[in-house]
């Protein structure tokens, strides 16, 4: 454990231009639960429509109260704050060890901890947007007031989040920004995902060089195309390293 420390803390006071690459357990200490481990999501739920499609595209425009219900009730987390795995990360990004973060996540709290350039592959419960033609910005707090599914007030359309949902396709310059630099990158710490939704993971194999981390509370599908893994919380494993640099 101490030996597999040393390692990342001296791979990262070397590295310039490394990328944090990060997933829902990233946010978990801040009592966001992830997708899929045992405490997740999608094991919480039992019978009836899988998470799958009432995260979908479909289920947004043909049964938005479901969506909604679902997105209100546990996807949007007003009142969570950054942990110390964003506060970790931070600092690397403060002190030029990483250009950026690409995360996975919807919350918005890489910025919330101060860092600025953040590729956000699936979008963010920060922006709302109406499906009008104008698309008609709204806020996360008309969201959470309104009744059930929200409505423009400027044209009556639907009200949606600026989420990649399943079935939609991720943003042009976020795919562009993140291939950048996981392709100009001298070291990738890859921090609390399950490896498991595509095409974000796939963003992976644009990383060219041969310090790929990966740190993660239990195994995952690329564990054995890793050059470092460290199975345990983030923010630990984070703070550790940090004092050894
Ligand atoms: P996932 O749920 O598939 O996997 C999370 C992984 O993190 C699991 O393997 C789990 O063991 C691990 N983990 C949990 N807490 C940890 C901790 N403190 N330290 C280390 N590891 C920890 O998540 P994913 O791979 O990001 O995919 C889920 C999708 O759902 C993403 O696309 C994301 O957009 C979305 N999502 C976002 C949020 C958020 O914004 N906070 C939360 C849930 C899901």
């Amino acid at each position: 454990e101490n030996a597999l420390l040393d390692e990342l803390a001296g791979w990262i006071s070397q590295a310039r231009r490394g990328v944090f690459f990060g997933g829902a357990g990233v946010s978990t200490d801040s009592g966001i639960p992830d997708f899929r481990s045992a405490a997740g999501l999608y094991a919480q739920r039992g019978e009836g429509d899988s998470p799958e499609y009432l995260l979908s595209h479909e289920c947004l425009m043909y049964e938005p109260e479901k969506f909604y219900h679902l997105y209100k009730n546990e996807l949007v987390h007003p009142e969570a704050k950054p942990n110390a795995a964003h506060e970790a990360v931070n600092t690397l990004v403060d002190r030029g060890h990483l250009s950026c973060v690409v995360t996975q996540n919807i919350d918005g709290l890489h910025q919330a901890a101060g860092t600025q350039k953040v590729f956000e592959l699936h979008g963010s419960t920060a922006r709302h947007y109406c499906v009008g033609p104008a698309a008609h910005e709204a806020t996360l707090e008309q969201v959470m007031q309104a009744e059930g599914v929200p409505y423009c007030q400027q044209c009556g359309e639907m009200i949606r989040p600026d989420v990649v949902l399943y079935g939609e396709a991720l943003d042009e310059n976020m795919i562009e920004g993140s291939v950048t630099a996981l392709a100009a990158a001298d070291l990738v710490i890859v921090g609390g995902t399950s490896l498991n939704v595509y095409p974000a993971a796939g963003f992976l194999r644009y990383y060219q060089g041969d310090r790929l981390v990966l740190i993660n509370a239990e195994p995952t599908a690329w564990d054995s195309r890793a050059d470092l893994v460290i199975h345990g919380r983030l923010g630990q494993v984070l703070t550790a390293a940090l004092e050894r640099l």
